[in-house]
């Protein structure tokens, strides 16, 4: 039979040059196999070297050229690349950078943490031969179809689906739509459990309160998963606030983003993890959850920050949440402020400041300390660069209805 020919010659842990959604082909490890029962065709998951995990993906065995690259042999590259020169278009920076994909995976975890926590490397090859494969490929949460991006720890019969349903208020899942359609009959939830604790127009924010709503936040852990690659909580989410951004018309409260928060943090975490359904990503939902974690930390008297490391959208959002925050006060000072006077204000730590400052050219170190070296002309200039956007929805104070526990 043809398709067990073509499939034999292909073997899991080996690379080959494997195509990808933007039509090149990549070096890629074939990480596992399986038939697919819909499509009556086997297979491949594979992860592209140099690449986020998140990009893995079952491939069909036409997207894999036929010759196996053996990664621990040097001269692969000489030769292979000259035979698939033809192939390679664009990709062979990628196939060299792969020799390193620590190094180079766009995304991951920050080298700089990395070096300074010697258990991270073992913990990083337990994480990934545990969560290497992506079995759930789409789920669908009220309207939307939503592509998975990672690993995430679901009960092992749904393992094997390809898509499960989420129920978007109460968070129950099920393998079957059927199981699903009858649970939207029954189910009166409109809006997360716990109590609102801001509302403005149509967004409002619940504080969900673990102790009393275990099933809900683990049930959004193993959701949220799908789309974090670095994430261990799941069932023991006692220890945690959840906050739920949703957005609100005439059929109910639909989930937005989240983010958790120890309820005791000792190293002054203010977010332990964050993040915005894929469907309203870039739409400022994210720089509104952090500016509603601040928010917090400012009403408990505490300078925080999230806990690291971010992942590469994270820091993206928190980078700008940053600049734009210390540009609007340092447009409005009069006189000097120091760095302790910018953290009491916002609630940033100093170490956060700093490196925004830095990355706009506005810190300088001097005498063993860092100083803000800065004039109005120079932040003038940078508002009006378009490169420091005001953010899309601006966290209104006077609509928090929250107080500190203590
Ligand atoms: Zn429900």
């Amino acid at each position: 039979m043809a398709l067990h020919d073509s499939a034999t010659s292909i073997n899991v842990g080996k690379h080959y040059l494997v195509r990808r959604n933007d039509d090149l082909w990549h070096l890629a490890e074939v990480l596992h196999t399986r038939f697919n029962d819909t499509a009556h065709l086997l297979e491949y998951y594979v992860h592209y070297k140099g690449f986020n995990r998140r990009l893995d993906q079952w491939v069909p065995r036409d997207w894999i050229k036929n010759s196996r690259i053996d990664n621990s042999e040097k001269k692969w590259e000489q030769n292979d690349m000259n035979k698939n020169k033809d192939l390679l278009n664009h990709s062979d920076s990628r196939i060299t950078r792969s020799q390193n994909p620590r190094h180079n995976e766009i995304n991951h975890v920050p080298m700089s943490n990395a070096e300074m926590d010697p258990i991270t490397p073992a913990f990083e090859k337990e994480h990934e031969a545990i969560t290497k494969i992506k079995y759930i490929n789409f789920v669908q949460l009220g309207m939307y179809e939503i592509d998975t991006w990672y690993f995430s720890p679901f009960p092992e019969e749904y393992q094997k689906e390809s898509k499960i349903w989420i129920c978007e208020y109460c968070l129950k899942y099920s393998k079957l739509e059927k199981t699903f359609k009858y649970h939207m009959s029954q189910c009166i939830w409109r809006q997360p459990p716990g109590v609102e604790v801001y509302h403005k127009g149509s967004l409002s924010i619940w504080e969900v309160d673990s102790s009393q709503h275990k099933l809900y936040c683990q049930n959004l852990c193993l959701l949220a998963k799908l789309f974090i690659d670095h994430k261990t909580l799941f069932f023991d989410v006692e220890p945690f606030l959840f906050y739920i951004l949703c957005k609100i018309d005439r059929f109910g409260a639909h989930l937005v983003g989240y983010f958790s928060k120890e309820k005791d943090s000792p190293d002054c975490h203010n977010v332990s993890c964050i993040l915005t359904m894929p469907p309203f990503q870039k739409h400022g939902y994210g720089k509104l959850l952090i500016a509603f974690s601040y928010e917090l930390s400012k009403l408990e008297g505490l300078v925080a920050g999230p806990e690291t490391p971010l992942s590469d959208l994270g820091k993206v959002s928190y980078r700008s949440y940053w600049s734009w925050t210390l540009l609007e006060i340092l447009k409005n000072a009069c006189g000097s402020l120091s760095l302790e006077d910018l953290s009491a204000i916002t609630s940033i730590t100093q170490m956060d400041i700093i490196s925004t400052l830095q990355s706009m050219n506005m810190v300088k170190y001097w005498k063993y300390q860092y100083v803000i070296c800065v004039t109005h002309k120079m932040v003038e200039q940078l508002i009006s660069s378009k490169q420091y956007k005001p953010p899309t929805y601006i966290l209104d104070r006077s609509a928090i209805k929250w107080t500190p526990k203590r």
